[in-house]
């Protein structure tokens, strides 16, 4: 009786460690694509991949984007450009200094629960305006003055740090995003528990056009 409970016991194990590999693989395989998509983008070699007209009509009966990525609205980083994707690739949230508030939030739980995909990337970028305006303080009119608030604490906490004072800052951004959306609750909090998402913050450079992922 007590082998029958140690055999049972040791097949939970396999399967637990089997689904959770899986889960992984899954997380991975997304990541995987996005930057193998960016280096055809670098290598000038995209495909431009789902982005017939077929592909709008297939997509009409669903979508199933296989990657979130909360980016800066800057009008040099599109995503489906930079990682070479078409039509239902990619879930997008852009704001300016890739914040996330509440509305952007909803946007990332809603596919994250209801859409499924795996994998949420915050991409920041060289040379960023709004996190260059919190870099230089002051005043700002109408609402920008919330989004230099947001980016601030990432600026005073380079501060002191050796380098290049706005790519230290545009880093650190990233890694604050990256953490909040970590400690969303309930449900990205609850997903990233299950292993069923995986979360990365990454930079993308203007001049090469490649995105680097931010430890
Ligand atoms: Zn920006």
């Amino acid at each position: 009786m007590i082998k029958i409970k140690h055999s049972a016991i040791i097949i939970l194990l396999i399967i637990v460690q089997s689904v959770s590999a899986q889960q992984h693989e899954i997380n991975s395989e997304s990541l995987v694509k996005l930057l193998d998509g960016n280096l055809r983008f670098t290598s000038g070699s995209s495909i431009h991949g789902n982005q017939s007209l077929d592909r709008v009509k297939e997509v009409v009966k669903g979508q199933h984007p296989f990657a979130i990525i909360v980016g800066c609205s800057d009008s040099r980083v599109p995503p489906e450009v930079v990682f070479d994707q078409g039509v239902g690739d990619l879930f997008v949230i852009r704001t300016a200094g890739n914040l996330v508030d509440d509305i952007a939030m909803g946007s990332i739980e809603y596919a994250v629960e209801h859409l499924h995909v795996p994998l949420i990337m915050v991409l920041g970028h060289e040379k960023c305006g709004a996190v260059d305006a919190a870099l230089h303080g002051g005043e700002a009119p109408g609402q920008i003055q919330k989004l230099i608030d947001k980016i601030k604490p990432a600026v005073d906490a380079t501060a002191s740090l050796p380098g290049d004072k706005l790519d230290n800052a545009v880093i650190n951004n990233i890694k604050r995003i990256v953490d909040q959306l970590k400690h969303s609750k309930p449900i990205i909090e609850e997903f990233l528990h299950h292993k069923k998402i995986n979360i990365v913050g990454a930079r993308y450079d203007l001049d090469e056009g490649k995105v680097t992922l931010v430890d």
